[in-house]
């Protein structure tokens, strides 16, 4: 019975003071001080007036802020530097890279046939025999302009390189790369065959100066002039 009473004189006070507002309105005044302009100006937060449009309110770093700042920046720089680094040395690998090579790899084939009359016509490259299958590639850097079946050559791919001449690899069994497509020095692009005009399996191998339809001249002399020299025929190598 007393205890009633209490709770019920404490809920009548409550309703009084909130019918009255007393509270709220004293809550609301102490709050509106606490967020003065004035004051927040003084903590260094900037007033609540609108900045002119173009003007940036500047926040004051603390030390945690510059701390995150400086770590960011050395970061940064630790990215450039890495990448500068890696830059270099792709650089160096690249300077550092063969831009000619030979086609099959010195052991992996014998010259079977050089620049030459032969059987009462003139063979016009230089025939590398080896197993069928046995990959070859790019003797340098350039584009392929040919790839795919080409009558007495069975297939045939051929590479124009930037020095002005073109590459041609004859009678292979697989090809490896499309027409347009950019190639590297000794990059894969088919396997020995025996297609075509051939009676073994061999890679036929020419040089033509300019373009495709450029002049056939003797591989040896170019493999010499590219550094590359081989051995096979005659006085060449
Ligand atoms: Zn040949």
């Amino acid at each position: 019975m007393l205890a009633s009473a209490v709770v019920g004189a404490t809920a009548a006070a409550l309703s009084t003071a909130t019918a009255s507002g007393d509270g709220l309105a004293a809550m609301a005044t102490s709050a509106t001080v606490l967020h003065s302009p004035t004051q927040e100006t003084a903590l260094g937060m900037g007033g609540p007036e609108t900045l002119p449009s173009g003007v940036t309110a500047e926040v004051p770093m603390n030390g945690r802020t510059m701390l995150a700042a400086a770590s960011a920046r050395n970061r940064v720089e630790t990215i450039q530097a890495t990448r500068a680094a890696k830059a270099r040395q792709i650089a160096l690998i690249e300077a550092a890279r063969p831009k000619w090579l030979l086609p099959l790899p010195k052991g992996t084939f014998t010259v079977s046939s050089c620049f030459a009359p032969r059987w009462g016509t003139f063979h016009y490259g230089v025939d590398m025999a080896a197993p069928g299958g046995t990959p070859f590639y790019s003797a340098g850097d350039g584009i392929v302009v040919q790839a795919g079946p080409a009558g007495g050559y069975g297939n045939v791919i051929m590479i124009e390189h930037p020095d002005g001449t073109t590459t041609v690899y004859g009678h292979e069994e697989k090809i490896f790369v499309e027409v347009g497509e950019k190639v590297k020095a000794g990059q894969l692009i088919g396997a020995v065959g025996n297609l075509g005009q051939s009676t073994g399996y061999h890679l036929h191998f020419e040089v033509r100066t300019g373009d495709e339809t450029g002049e056939k001249q003797d591989p040896m002399d170019w493999l010499s002039e590219h550094g590359i020299p081989l051995a096979g025929c005659g006085s060449e190598g």
